[in-house]
């Protein structure tokens, strides 16, 4: 899977295949975004390859652990997210692939803070907060 932002100025690629697609519901996604949901998808940091600057911001989540989110600090697309309780994993936000279609969701999550006016596929596993640990 290969991407980047808008203005092309940050380009990335994987060389393995993801490990987890979901989409993130919670409010932090929603105002990071600007949207009423996160499309996100989660690597092997060790397999992932970026080009060009990026600027990370952090906040805290839910867990009370950082979250990192990578933006392009020229044209100001959100691409990555950095969990600090998922050390080793690299998440983009899926609107920055290049064939959008190679996102293909397992499940929804945080949707205990779905806004009144998210539209969400049924057919996908719902988790009220987030996925359950191992
Ligand atoms: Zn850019
Ligand atoms: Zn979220």
């Amino acid at each position: 899977m290969n991407g980047g932002c808008l203005c092309g100025a940050v380009r990335y690629r994987s060389d393995a295949a993801p490990l987890y697609q979901v989409y993130c519901h919670c409010r932090d996604c929603q105002k990071a975004s600007g949207s009423a949901n996160a499309p996100i998808i989660f690597f092997n940091e060790s397999s992932f390859t970026v080009e060009g600057e990026v600027r990370y911001f952090t906040s805290k989540g839910s867990s009370g652990k950082d979250i990192h989110r990578g933006f392009c600090p020229t044209c100001g697309s959100q691409l990555f997210g950095r969990l600090e309780r998922m050390p080793g994993l690299l998440s983009i936000r899926a609107g920055t692939l290049d064939d959008p279609a190679a996102f293909q969701p397992r499940a929804r999550i945080h949707v205990s803070q779905a806004a009144p006016w998210d539209v969400m596929d049924p057919a996908l596993r719902a988790f009220p907060h987030d996925v359950p640990q191992k």
